[in-house]
């Protein structure tokens, strides 16, 4: 780790400074980043998201790989491909990228997909915008979205809602870091759910007009029902489509376990971690050695009529 500079973070001093100008009447800018903060999040509940993205911002990737990795190929390769780059800046850019407004746990969020973290027993969070863009799309219908009193067109899956729910900020001071390292890699998750990877396609749309199960959707990379014998299964807690969320999840969790000066609770808790999320992803062995292909993080709105 880095020397923790919480005091000339640009993250907390922007934070404090409107938190403390506006209250909880308005809603709150995390900058540097473009993230907001709804009004309605608890003034320890906008602390805690702060003081994650410090910690990120001051966590030092290894510079070189140590051990062996669950990986085929050189775990630090993945790293850089999804994040563009070998750095902690570049996770933070790639939530950055990805959300745009985080929804305060006491909001009621009526959905017409759910996307939440199954097979949990809590809720931690979901990509409300992409849930709803899809669902627009294949019922042919324009929705928008009331963040604080703002009407936000979901008209994309980069529209970056993201519901941070009640499981989200679960937290026992003795175990602060095994939360920490859990609500890190929940933003990115959620953060990959804002790629349309490829473009949907049609029958996608249709499939889930019809509530049938989609096989393979790139396009949120929503999740898929893990097979039968999986400890998950029948729960809408897998990923069939290569690079989802769970595999992006998975490669920063490894790389923060490979941290040599971190306490043994950082790298512990992100090992656990690393176990679950690679086992939901249900091509694992083929993905990570690289025969699905790179990550590929591009983003369309391109609808594919796959239909004839
Ligand atoms: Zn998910």
């Amino acid at each position: 780790m880095k020397s923790r500079h919480s005091v000339n973070s640009a993250i907390s001093s922007a934070v404090m400074l409107l938190a403390s100008a506006c209250g909880l009447e308005n809603n709150t800018l995390l900058l540097p980043l473009g993230i907001e903060l709804d009004s309605a999040f608890a003034q320890n509940e906008q602390s805690l998201i702060k003081e994650d993205f410090e910690w990120l911002e001051s966590f030092e990737m290894p510079s070189h790989e140590q051990g062996s990795t669950p990986f085929g190929a050189p775990l630090s390769r993945w790293f850089d491909d999804i994040f563009g780059g070998s750095q902690s800046q570049n996770v933070i850019n790639f939530i950055d990228e990805r959300s745009a407004y985080y929804i305060a746990p006491t909001r009621s969020v009526k959905r017409h997909i759910r996307l939440r973290q199954a097979g949990e027993s809590y809720e931690t969070a979901s990509n409300v915008g992409t849930g709803l863009y899809l669902s627009s799309l294949a019922h042919r219908e324009r929705v928008s979205f009331d963040f604080d009193g703002r009407s936000i067109e979901v008209n994309d899956t980069r529209v970056g809602l993201i519901k941070l729910a009640r499981g989200f900020f679960r937290s026992e001071s003795k175990f602060k870091d095994t939360y920490r390292v859990s609500r890190i890699g929940t933003l990115v998750h959620e953060a990959r759910h804002s790629d349309c990877t490829g473009g949907v396609k049609r029958s996608t749309l249709k499939h889930l007009k019809s509530k049938i199960d989609i096989l393979d959707n790139s396009c949120g990379h929503t999740h898929a029902r893990c097979p039968r014998g999986h400890s998950y299964a029948g729960l809408m807690a897998c990923d069939t489509s290569p690079w989802g969320s769970y595999a992006v999840e998975a490669v920063l969790l490894a790389r923060i376990a490979q941290c040599e000066d971190c306490n043994e609770e950082v790298v512990q808790a992100a090992l656990i971690s690393v176990i679950d999320r690679r086992k939901r992803v249900l091509l694992s062995n083929q993905l990570f050695k690289g025969a699905l292909g790179v990550p590929d993080m591009s983003h369309s709105k391109s609808v594919i009529e796959d239909i004839r």
